[in-house]
């Protein structure tokens, strides 16, 4: 038996101006080094178990029976400026395998590479793998991970480094750029089927352009609290990299947040803090404004249809905020909201801000008391919240404990502990990449052996910048 994947393609029967064919590059000695049992059942992956021929067909050097490799085009606003013509520069759509998309990240150039390699190296495709499964362990919606393959090759970057494809699967990888482009182009009909073609796969409650568009924000706000209220710093919300199935896409300077400070910054080329974590929220409005503005053609640019966009955009702020609340509230054991909610959670936040504490580990230490102290026991202001705090928790119906047991994890894929693991992976040692697959399944428990992974940095081990990893 050989692999089997039960393709059935659909985005290769599109307009074949939103496309490439491009099949991956063979590479010289694939090496499997993850692979995900249980998301290959999911998307009824058969046929073989072994990890030679797995990284053989995972790393684009032997393609599957029925896939149809293409590179998709889009375009895209790169830090607020606009970039007609991007596209997948370095990875292939294999095809869609119950409902998802199989894609090669890292398999090679691509008609969109531009002066690209059309390479990953092992760094960023084992951080993807790492944090994309630990986000949806933790119940983010998410691209996830199915392999990591290691090329055998060296690739060029500061310096030489070992090459790697990783397999991502999503509910597809249309973005706000694919939009984009088409409204750029004035091609109406390639912009109006692309609409029925995503609506039809993800909201097909939807049937005008304006109620298409209200999905996506209500699904992107939900997604940006969540990310807020696991302390996640996307590190390169481009519209480009951003889903209109609402799914977390793209990791490349991604990180959690270990010491709470709202204007926290990784990526090393977002020098002006555009994709802070605060200002997360204001930059998704952003962001679906831009959509917005690529379905406008659709309505002959009408002003009725501008000003029901306009009120779509509008709204989302104030939704935003009541979703921000309702997860933080639940971080607070608070499973009923009310207005005055928002004061008692922004208190905490401040008095986390004031000391540098530690965001995992606060809301832990509300929680249960099972982590040592985090410094917010001693700031001024901390007896008096939490004298309100216990007197607004006496007015739950339910049991606060249990609400917060599930609302904060006791891990999070720390940026330390993923350069730890990479640096064990360049030396050839996989250990820590298994250890950290196992812990983050399930990020709310904890047992002795994923005790470690609850130790914010030392000093010596704090991670001050992270990098796109292209
Ligand atoms: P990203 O910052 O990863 O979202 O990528 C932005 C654009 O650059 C996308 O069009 C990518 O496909 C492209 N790109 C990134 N890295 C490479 C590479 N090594 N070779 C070719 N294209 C790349
Ligand atoms: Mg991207």
């Amino acid at each position: 038996m050989t692999l089997h994947i039960p393709f059935d393609n659909t985005y290769v029967s599109l307009p074949n101006r939103l496309f490439s064919h491009q099949k991956p590059t063979p590479v010289r000695a694939p090496k499997l080094l993850a692979f995900n049992q249980s998301l290959a059942d999911t998307l009824g992956i058969t046929g073989t178990n072994d990890p030679v021929e797995l990284a053989r067909f995972f790393s684009g050097s032997t393609i599957p029976d029925g896939a149809e490799p293409i590179a998709q085009l889009y375009a895209g606003h790169q830090f607020g400026n606009w970039n007609p013509q991007l596209g997948d520069g370095r990875a292939v759509l294999l095809g869609e395998s119950n409902g998802y998309d199989i894609q090669l990240k890292g398999s090679g150039p691509t008609p969109y590479a531009r002066r690209g390699d059309g390479r990953a190296w092992l760094g960023p495709v084992l951080r993807e793998y790492v944090v994309s499964e630990a986000m949806n362990a933790l119940g983010i919606p998410t691209t996830r991970a199915l392999a990591a393959v290691e090329t055998g090759e060296e690739i060029m970057r500061e310096r030489p480094l070992p090459g790697a494809v990783l397999t991502r699967v999503a509910s597809s990888h249309i973005r706000v750029g694919t939009f984009q482009i088409l409204a750029a182009r004035q091609d109406i009909e390639g912009l109006q089927t692309l609409l029925d073609y995503a609506i039809a796969r993800h909201y097909p409650s939807a049937s005008t352009s304006a109620e298409f568009l209200k999905h996506v924000v209500a699904k992107q706000a939900t997604l940006i609290a969540h990310w807020m209220s696991v302390g996640f710093i996307h590190g390169v919300m481009n519209t480009d990299n951003c889903a209109i199935s609402g799914e977390t896409i793209d990791y490349g300077p991604c990180a959690f947040m270990d010491a709470f400070h709202p204007g926290q910054v990784f990526s090393s080329i977002d020098r002006r803090g555009r994709y802070a974590y605060g200002n997360q929220p204001q930059i998704i409005a952003w962001n679906m404004a831009q959509l917005a503005t690529s379905l406008l053609p659709l309505e002959n640019n009408s002003d009725a249809a501008v000003e029901e966009f306009t009120n779509i955009i509008n709204e989302m702020p104030g939704m935003l905020r009541r979703l921000w609340q309702d997860k933080f509230a639940s971080k607070l054991g608070l499973s009923e909201t009310k207005d005055s909610d928002e004061a008692l959670i922004s208190q905490f936040l401040a008095i986390m801000a004031d000391q540098e504490a530690d965001f995992t580990n606060s809301f832990r230490y509300l929680t249960d008391g099972s982590v040592p102290e985090t410094g917010i026991e001693t700031h001024k202001d901390f007896t008096m919240w939490h004298a309100q705090w216990a007197a607004r928790k006496q007015e739950q119906s339910t049991t606060p404990e249990q609400v917060m047991a599930k609302s904060n994890p006791f891990i999070i894929p720390r940026n330390h502990q993923i350069e730890a693991m990479i640096t064990q992976a360049i030396a050839g040692d996989f250990d820590l990449l298994h250890r950290l697959n196992t812990a983050f399944a399930s990020p709310f428990s904890i047992d002795s052996a994923a005790e470690y992974l609850t130790s914010p940095p030392t000093r010596e081990e704090k991670v001050t910048q992270t990098f796109c990893g292209t």
